[in-house]
């Protein structure tokens, strides 16, 4: 989909961008290629895709893919979605991502091989830590993000930028940086640049009950860990100190200054023996 082919489907169906829910269209044929062929959907893959939009990565990915779901909170796209996704067999939610519960899937067990998104960038955080808690059986994330916020995502221990998005998204599986896509590929364009990245899951490791543990660790940012982690009340002081004791680390350790590894190894000493059902 190029520049005019956007403002052509904008104009067939009588729609503009809205700002306020991140609308910057991809309007680059080359980039839309290079996160398709990143996604590596073939008729073995269910995908699913947030923010379709005008359906730039849509139309291509329903084809390549075995099952298509996309949830879209605008519905002004429903006349377009229908004629480039529904018709051809695949599904359109129409919904706020971060309100969707299993009961809005076309199938509540649904598990996404491939999560595709060009992230309408107010909400990207949230989305990212819902879907690794929707679908822990994830295989690949492809995500386009803003570029600043790669310091956020990448950030090691010790930083200002590193906390839960860093470290859950590496327990995750690997993550890395694929290609920088410019304002120029979007319409309408951005003032900032844009980043591809893909997160890839490492056997199945990932344990979703981390994103709620990791995030208390820091709810107090600027105090101990023992005093951020007590603070919601689920577990005891006394525990987590023992916790840290076994795992020689100090009792004045703030949640920044320890490796994602660190996080789940506490985590599972907090929680042995505990049935979490
Ligand atoms: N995928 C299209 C593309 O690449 O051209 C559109 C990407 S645009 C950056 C972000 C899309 O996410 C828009 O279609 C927007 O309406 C949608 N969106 C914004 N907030 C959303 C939310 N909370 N849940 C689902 N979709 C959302």
């Amino acid at each position: 989909m190029n520049k005019q082919e956007v403002l052509s489907i904008l104009d067939q169906y009588g729609l503009s961008a809205k700002k306020s829910l991140g609308q910057n269209f991809l309007c680059n044929d080359d980039v839309i290629g290079d996160i398709l062929d990143l996604s590596e959907l073939d008729k073995t893959t269910t995908c699913l895709e947030i923010g379709p939009g005008l359906g730039a990565l849509s139309e291509k990915a329903v084809d390549l893919c075995g099952t298509y779901v996309a949830v879209e909170i605008d519905t002004r796209f429903s006349d377009r979605l229908h004629a480039i996704i529904e018709d051809k067999g695949g599904t359109v939610i129409y919904k706020d991502y971060l309100a969707l519960g299993k009961d809005d899937l076309p199938d509540p067990e649904m598990a996404p091989d491939v999560i595709l998104s060009n992230l309408p960038y107010y909400v990207m955080t949230p989305i990212m830590l819902k879907v690794m808690k929707d679908f822990p059986a994830c295989r690949k994330m492809v995500f386009m993000v803003e570029e600043e916020a790669l310091d956020r995502i990448f950030a090691r221990p010790g930083t200002k930028q590193y906390g839960p998005l860093s470290i859950l998204t590496d327990l995750f599986g690997k993550k890395r940086k694929c290609f920088n896509v410019d304002g120029g590929s979007f319409y309408p364009a951005p003032n900032t640049v844009s980043s591809v990245i893909e997160i890839v899951a490492e056997g199945n490791t990932w344990n979703p009950e981390w994103i709620g543990f990791v995030e208390s660790a820091f709810a107090l940012r600027r105090k101990t860990l023992v005093n951020s982690l007590s603070s919601g009340g689920k577990y005891s002081k006394e525990s987590i100190l023992a916790a840290l004791k076994a795992l020689d680390i100090k009792e004045t350790v703030r949640s920044e200054e320890l490796q994602p590894a660190d996080l789940v190894k506490m985590y599972e000493i907090l929680h042995e023996g505990k049935d979490e059902n």
